[in-house]
């Protein structure tokens, strides 16, 4: 299949380009599109032949859930059977945007979307390109990132392309997503509430309208599809979580050492420490340590970036555990796990 690219531009949508991509999911076909947290591979919901390509294009495992998308707030009502007012009230908080809210499914929810689950993930994307494209296919849209499972998510359409080239119809490329790191995963089917992926919407933001969430916890897997290695790229990652002088300490240690037997070596590192490192590495800046919204946006990229130059060992320094850092922190630590 030949995988068709459609340059679009999220500030003057031209309407034909939607309509072609939103006959692709009409006819059952997959659509990668920019959302404002990574690109989404999506399929008509509502249509379980549709949505079992998208397993196969992204050689998922069916025990996976996928986040159905929606253009309205109202269609959360056709997919969820129980919709309270705290679910409403964190809807208007934060709808657009990177909350995904997990929910008792309707019946017309097909079991393939929810890996047989009686719950179903949903949010509304922040992204025009986006809500043009699911208000166009007349359908909400289940979309799990555009990449092949495992790897770090895709922040850009050529990111989409390294993975999906061949496998999918289209592409609709509307530059490089905002905030990068994928939606936080909030469970409203359990009390207290409690987050399963910690993602673009903060801990401390969520608790603005309900306060008694428990947080995540990341060394217990709390959901189907939540595994322990994820994120990651063909080079093998060493995170290195010390803070200070003692975190550059020990990348310089490790990089040094995996150079001297013969490695290609990398290091992604804070702006602010990339002078401190000497040795012959290739360097990465994942931001400054003060801007992790910067931190999240690039962090994929820096990834992949790796893979392109053929790095064999990426040590990275971690990141503060605060704000969008929880987020940045989880992928690091699954790009960096040996074993699933
Ligand atoms: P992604 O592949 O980035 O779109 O993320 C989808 C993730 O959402 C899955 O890996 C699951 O962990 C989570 N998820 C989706 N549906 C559900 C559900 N019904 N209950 C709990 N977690 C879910
Ligand atoms: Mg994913």
């Amino acid at each position: 299949m030949e995988t068709k690219v459609l340059k679009i531009n999220s500030a003057q949508i031209d309407k034909d380009l939607i309509q072609e991509a939103a006959e692709v999911i009409k006819k059952g076909g997959l659509v990668a599109f920019p959302t404002e947290t990574v690109y989404g591979l999506g399929a008509d919901a509502f249509n379980p032949d549709a949505v079992s390509k998208i397993f196969a294009a992204k050689e998922r495992p069916f025990n996976d859930p996928l986040i159905v998308h929606v253009g309205d707030k109202q269609d959360l009502l056709k997919l969820s059977v129980e919709v309270y007012k705290i679910t409403l009230d964190l809807v208007d908080a934060f709808w657009p945007g990177p909350l995904t809210l997990v929910l008792r499914k309707s019946a017309i929810v097909s079991s393939i979307v929810t890996s047989g689950l009686e719950s179903i993930a949903v949010r509304m994307p922040d992204n025009p390109i986006a809500l043009s494209l699911i208000k166009a296919a007349m359908t909400p849209i289940a979309a799990p990132s555009a990449n092949l499972f495992g790897r770090p998510s895709p922040v850009t359409a050529e990111h989409v392309l390294e993975d999906l080239e061949g496998k999918i119809n289209l592409i609709l490329d509307g530059g490089k997503t905002q905030v990068g790191v994928e939606s936080t995963i909030l469970d409203l089917t359990q009390t207290p509430f409690r987050i399963l992926r910690p993602g673009g919407v903060n801990l401390e933001s969520l608790r603005t309208i309900i306060t008694d969430i428990e947080p995540y916890q990341g060394d217990k897997i709390l959901s189907p599809g939540m595994f322990k290695r994820h994120y990651s790229p063909k080079a093998r990652v060493i995170l290195v979580e010390e803070n200070g002088k003692a975190q550059i300490d020990r990348v310089n240690a490790i990089a040094s050492e995996f150079s001297r037997q013969g490695y290609g070596v990398g290091i992604m590192v804070k702006e602010e420490n990339k002078d401190k490192y000497n040795g012959d590495f290739n360097i990465k800046i994942l931001g400054q340590a003060k801007n992790l919204s910067g931190c999240a946006a690039n962090l994929f990229t820096a990834l992949r970036s790796f893979d392109k130059d053929g790095t064999q060992v990426i040590v990275a320094e971690g990141v503060k555990e605060e704000g969008l850092g929880a987020a940045i922190m989880d992928r690091l630590r699954k790009a960096a796990a040996r074993d699933n």
